[in-house]
């Protein structure tokens, strides 16, 4: 039940709508109609009456309603303007859409609905929207047609001529005269028409639609409204007013006269079309997804490419360039713009450019992928840059070379510092020649060339004379001055294909290549070069303003020899060095055989040396020593090599070797430990212990900064008697700076050890020198006892020795006294000491007590 108020209400309602109703009537309403020609839907009769199926029912309605209807005659497009521009109330007939939607107010139920079609000759034969493809379409300018079919078209990428007709007549007049193929009209106006144009309708479909009467937006809705309800009322029933004016005008039965079946084919055209253009659509969108993508990806390329510390670049079969990346617009200063099109030849010089062509031409024309190190200089020629350089040819689909791309890396940093690394290598720093590596590698090369006899070559061992005096004496940097300026006068005697190196120190050597082949011939070109050599360095040179001279001694072989190998060939040379310097410097010699077999002899002996070393082969003999009274006073300990193979071998045949080898250091040490225990052997023997023992001292081991140290170390160790030990020096080894020699002579001296100086009288020593010395003992040497009695010249020598012995305080003992004529003569000149084979040979420990 409903509360009494709202039924109330609802009168009340009712009474005002009945109110305004006979308001309406009271006064009628004029309505302006627009009208033109689209039979059946609309069209004006000859009497000026509107009629078709929207004529016929909007004067229905308006009687009902009241209105007075006033026909506009007009066009379609001047109807539309009319409308929106508020000269006409109302326009049947009229499609909904968007935009109309817009300027326009529709009522809510179709009037009618329909469909679009296209309507051409039988012989055209169009079965589908695709065979619309290039053909002229006339279809009402400004119509939902139009529009629709323009995006119908080009959803399915179809090109078709679409003619704006200004009334469906002219477009069917425009196809039965040929000028269209084909014309778009509503169905229902289509089929009215066609026949009399013999034209008929294609199975082409369109667009169905729902056409309404339409008002200026915001304006006669009360009209709309009005039709609406009528609308509405009618077609609920088959009889009514609307269902008998379709029947009239086009034969339909149903309310929206649309056969079952042509809406069926309508609803799947529609659906087909959906998804054509859907398709199409979506076709679109992957395609403009695509062309972004693309774009993306070019744009994400071109970064990468620009943003790669290398040159990348694309050129055309005519070498021009088609494609750089930064980094080459950068080189060259230029645009991408202004480096397209332009070939090498503008940007580089002329060597360059013809480089560049030659390998581009490589590509394009034998289709190489090359792979090269390009230098490149600027169009002046200043700016010097190397490159490596891959360049790759790129090819259309038939396989054909259309361009090349290139992508080069500037190494030219990396080539200076290869460059560098060679240069510490293979270099000596302060001249710039070839170290010793370079040499022997190049020596290597130089024999297996001269290997096959092709070539004879010639190794140079060049030393400087005296280069360490000037070394100590005046410093390491005129040292070096002297070096360099040595270096530059060599290199002015070498050709291109010699080599001229520094081994390190004040040794050079030069490498003389492709000599005669007659060795004859080989050696005076050496000669030449040799002899030019030593006189270019023996000129004087400055050195920080001293003047200074220099010489240097040349030692030289020619290779190949036999079996020659880099070590060798060295060696010889060097070999041949020592010559020249025995030779008594500033001269140049040659290697010969007789100096290979000394060499060959020397180095088993060095093997052997060694070995005997470990095995402790060596023993002391002793020759005593004796007063002027035929007393035994002491014996001097002389070494002896028990030799595996050779015997006992003497101290001659290997101290020298010894000494050069530096084994007199350990062989001297194994030495002083013998002498020492023999010195504690004799101190237990009451007829013996009064014995002195002299012991001979190389000038490496007296020179040796732990001498001293060690010395002690050896008596400390074995208990001897520091007083008993004297210890020989030799004159050439006391030659050094004076003041550290007396400083290591007096530490010895401290000890209570002696010192002698043996073989006296065959050195140069200064008398001056001599004094400042502090020795005990002179040793004559032998060879001035031997010729004592024949030489009046050595017995003066002799006298002036033991003289000088009386005057320094110092023992004078006279050696390798063998007859007892020379014992008399030497007695009576007042030598007090005697040692010899007249008195004892040198023996084992053994034989000394017999003495
Ligand atoms: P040196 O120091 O002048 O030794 C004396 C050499 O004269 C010894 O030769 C000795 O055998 C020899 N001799 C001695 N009396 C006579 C003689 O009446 N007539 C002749 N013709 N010769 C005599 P040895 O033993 O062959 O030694 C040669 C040299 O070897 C030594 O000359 C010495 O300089 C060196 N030497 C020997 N033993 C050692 C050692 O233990 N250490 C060092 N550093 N050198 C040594
Ligand atoms: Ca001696
Ligand atoms: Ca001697």
């Amino acid at each position: 039940m409903k509360p009494p108020s709202i039924r109330l209400l609802a009168s009340l309602l009712l009474i005002i709508d009945l109110a305004l109703v006979s308001a309406v009537e009271a006064q009628p309403r004029s309505v302006k109609v627009g009208v033109y020609d689209n039979e059946p839907n609309y069209l004006l009769e000859q009497d000026g009456k509107l009629s078709g199926i929207f004529g016929d029912l909007l004067n229905e309605i308006a009687q009902q309603e009241g209105w007075q209807l006033l026909p506009q005659p007009c066009d379609w497009q001047q109807c539309l303007d009319q409308l929106s521009s508020g000269k006409i109330d109302l326009l049947p007939d009229v499609a909904y859409d968007e935009s109309r939607n817009k300027v326009f107010d529709f009522h809510t139920h179709p009037a009618l609905l329909s469909w679009s079609q296209l309507y051409s000759s039988k012989n055209l034969n169009l079965r589908s929207i695709l065979d619309l493809h290039e053909r002229r379409i006339a279809v009402l300018r400004s119509s939902v047609q139009a529009q629709y079919l323009r995006e119908l078209l080009h959803s399915f990428g179809l090109k078709a001529d679409l003619i704006g007709v200004q009334s469906l007549t002219q477009g069917f007049e425009l196809v039965a005269k040929g000028q269209a193929d084909t014309v778009a009209a509503n169905q229902r106006f289509g089929d009215v028409l066609a026949p009399s144009y013999q034209l008929h309708s294609a199975p082409i479909m369109f667009q169905p639609t729902q056409l309404f009467y339409a008002t200026r937006k915001g304006q006669n809705g009360e009209l709309l409204a009005a039709i609406d309800q009528h609308l509405s009322n009618w077609q609920k029933s088959p009889t009514s007013i609307c269902c008998q004016t379709l029947q009239r005008w086009g034969g339909e039965h149903s309310a929206h006269l649309i056969p079952a079946a042509a809406w069926w084919g309508l609803a799947i055209l529609l659906a087909l079309l959906t998804a054509a253009l859907g398709g199409a659509l979506l076709l679109r969108r992957q395609v403009r997804e695509k062309t972004q993508h693309l774009l993306d990806s070019e744009q994400r390329l071109n970064t990468i490419l620009d943003s790669v510390e290398a040159y990348i670049y694309i050129k055309d079969v005519q070498l021009r360039y088609q494609y750089v990346n930064r980094k080459v617009c950068e080189l060259f200063g230029l645009t991408l713009k202004q480096v397209i099109g332009k070939t090498d030849d503008e940007f580089f010089d002329l060597d360059t450019a013809s480089n560049l062509h030659e390998n581009d031409r490589r590509v394009l024309e034998l289709g190489e992928r090359v792979h090269t190190e390009e230098v490149n200089r600027s169009l002046d020629g200043g700016n010097e840059h190397t490159f490596l350089s891959i360049k790759l040819p790129l090819r259309d689909n038939h396989g054909d070379i259309y361009a090349l791309c290139g992508i080069s890396t500037d190494i030219t940093a990396h080539k200076k510092n290869l460059e560098k690394i060679n240069q510490l290598a293979f270099y000596d720093p302060l001249t710039g020649l070839p170290n010793r590596r370079l040499l022997l590698d190049r020596l290597q090369q130089a024999l297996a060339k001269h290997a096959r006899g092709l070539q004879q070559g010639a190794l140079l061992f060049i030393d400087l004379d005296n280069f360490k005096y000037l070394n100590d004496t005046l410093g390491h940097d005129v040292g070096d001055q002297l070096l360099q300026q040595v270096a530059l006068r060599l290199s002015n005697h070498v050709r291109a294909q010699d080599t001229l190196a520094r081994l390190g120190g004040d040794e050079f050597v030069l490498m003389l290549e492709g000599l005669n082949l007659i060795p004859a011939q080989a050696v005076t070109q050496v000669e030449y070069v040799s002899n030019k050599i030593i006189t270019a360095l023996a000129q004087p040179y400055n050195l920080s303003g001293h003047n200074h001279v220099s010489t240097a001694s040349v030692g030289v072989t020619l290779f190949p020899g036999d079996h020659s190998t880099v070590d060798e060939v060295l060696k010889r040379a060097d070999l041949a060095m020592y010559q020249a310097k025995s030779a008594g410097r500033n001269a140049v010699r040659f290697f010969d055989p007789q100096m290979q077999a000394a060499v060959n002899a020397r180095a088993s002996l060095e093997r052997d040396l060694r070995q005997s070393l470990e095995e402790q082969r060596f023993i002391l003999h002793y020759q005593p020593f004796f007063n002027e009274h035929g007393q035994l006073i002491g014996a001097e300990a002389l070494v002896r090599w028990q030799h595996p193979q050779r015997g006992l071998v003497m101290p001659g045949d290997f101290i020298p070797l010894a000494e050069s080898t530096g084994l007199i250091l350990p062989l001297g040490r194994l030495i002083l430990r013998q002498a020492c225990e023999q010195l504690v052997v004799w101190a237990a023997d009451p007829l013996l212990s009064e014995l002195c023992l002299a012991i001979n001292i190389s000038a490496k081991q007296f020179h040796h900064p732990e001498f001293v140290t060690y010395i002690r170390a050896a008596l400390e160790k074995s208990g001897a008697d520091p007083l008993r030990l004297i210890l020989e020096l030799t004159e050439s080894q006391l030659v050094e700076d004076i003041e550290p020699l007396i400083s290591k002579m007096s530490q010895l001296k401290a000890q209570g050890i002696r010192l002698a100086l043996d073989d006296f009288g065959a050195g140069y020593s200064s008398l001056n020198y001599l004094k400042r010395l502090p020795l005990d003992q002179l040793k004559i040497d032998r060879s001035f006892v031997q010729d004592l009695l024949t030489e009046p010249s050595d017995a003066a020598i002799v006298r002036t020795i033991l003289a000088l012995g009386a005057n320094l305080n110092l023992a004078v003992t006279a050696e390798g006294v063998e007859t007892q004529a020379q014992y008399e003569a030497l007695l009576q000149m007042g030598c007090r000491q005697f040692q010899g084979y007249l008195f004892a040979k040198p023996g084992p420990a053994s034989e000394i007590a017999r003495s």
